[in-house]
């Protein structure tokens, strides 16, 4: 059972969830032998996990599947415990919230990333994402989603197969409101979105741009928390990510591979995330905070002062990161 408890000095909820330790894990098996066929997110081993929610089929075409979609067999919050109360337990408090936490399969075949993807693959895969955050989005029990790509075992895989997962839940975390707040203080004072404001004054400048298609832009932020982080934003105005046509969100999934192969290109093999931040459901907030993507490496972790401080150090200037990644 996961377990909400809030940590007064942080001011953060922690999720206590001892199941996630029983998860399989494929990196701790040999890198170079792992058997397809021991895979659970391999096409034909499908009953090795739960039943799926969604599939996704190249056209009306019968046969393997393009994107499968099904709850995480060890979930980091539970469907069924949210009475969506808090207890005091001396100076915490326990929170009992309701969630879901879904894995999203993005190939049949065993891949191990976005760049090896096919154009239906990635097709069917951004059309799933947009979908289970529009259904999440119209269920009033829940109030934010996260859908996120961890890659590679130093990005937090224990499944080496490509896969991305949405944790939605009936809160909103103290990072995210406080994030929504500030954005909703500078559309305030300035009049225009803090992500669109960005976008504007990254595409004037130039400096840092990597690519853009019709819809989209792709650019290492100014103040980027580390190196080579990558924000890809529409440039359309404010739309809702549930609000993607068709066409707009396989644009987003093929701009989205092509700079997984810019990054792959400058840093072979490596480990990245792949973060979507959305605005809770509760408040309507798509005019000041629109939603966006974060990509990034993982070059190095968190160390002493980045925990102690929340004050990250980046050793690779955006200006460097964004002329590689261009380059490539
Ligand atoms: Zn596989």
């Amino acid at each position: 059972m996961a377990d909400f408890r809030w940590d007064p000095v942080n001011g953060q909820w922690v999720i206590i969830a001892p199941n996630r330790s029983q998860r399989p894990n494929d990196f701790r098996k040999s890198r170079h032998h792992l058997n397809p066929q021991d895979c659970p997110f391999c096409y034909g081993n499908e009953s090795q996990t739960p039943v799926e929610i969604a599939v996704y089929q190249a056209g009306e075409k019968e046969g393997r599947w393009l994107t499968r979609v099904f709850s995480n067999k060890y979930p980091a919050v539970h469907q069924n415990c949210g009475a969506n109360r808090e207890i005091g337990v001396g100076p915490y408090r326990k929170g009992d919230f309701l969630g879901h936490h879904e894995v999203i399969v993005e190939s049949p075949d065993h891949k191990t990333s976005y760049s090896q993807l096919s154009d239906d693959e990635i097709d069917a895969a951004f059309q799933a994402y947009r979908d289970r955050i529009a259904m999440f989005a119209a269920d009033s029990t829940l109030t934010h989603a996260m859908l996120f790509k961890n890659c590679r075992a130093e990005a937090g895989a224990s499944v080496e197969h490509l896969h991305s997962q949405i944790l939605c839940t009936s809160i909103t975390t103290e990072k995210v409101r406080r994030r929504v707040e500030r954005a909703r203080q500078y559309h305030a004072t300035h009049a225009i979105d803090v992500i669109s404001a960005i976008v504007e004054f990254e595409i004037s400048d130039q400096t840092r741009v990597i690519d853009q298609t019709d819809n989209f832009v792709a650019f290492c932020p100014y103040s980027s928390r580390f190196g080579y982080l990558t924000s890809i934003a529409p440039t359309f105005g404010s739309v809702g990510f549930n609000e993607l046509t068709d066409s707009q969100a396989c644009e987003l999934g093929h701009f989205m591979r092509s700079l997984v192969i810019r990054l792959e290109t400058c840093l072979p093999d490596t480990a990245y995330n792949m973060l979507l931040h959305l605005a809770p459901f509760d408040i309507s907030a798509d005019q000041y905070y629109q939603w966006h993507i974060e990509l990034f490496p993982r070059l190095s972790n968190p160390a002493g002062y980045e925990w102690g401080t929340g004050c990250w150090i980046n050793p690779v200037a955006p200006e460097e990161a964004a002329e590689s990644l261009r380059g490539h």
